[in-house]
């Protein structure tokens, strides 16, 4: 479960935090894997791995 865990984009720092605890910038949302860009081309090999 991800919930609402929040990454750092400027030092891939997680956390569940709005601001960065290492450098004080805006978090993201750490978006699950399959809603991300690449995750089309990884798709077939998730499913081999079976996640
Ligand atoms: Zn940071």
């Amino acid at each position: 479960m991800s919930g609402r865990i929040r990454c750092c984009k400027t030092d891939h720092t997680y956390t569940l935090s709005a601001t960065c605890p290492v450098c004080g910038k805006p978090t993201a949302i750490a978006h699950p894997a399959r809603f991300s860009v690449e995750d089309r081309y990884g798709k077939y090999r998730r499913m081999a791995k079976n996640d």
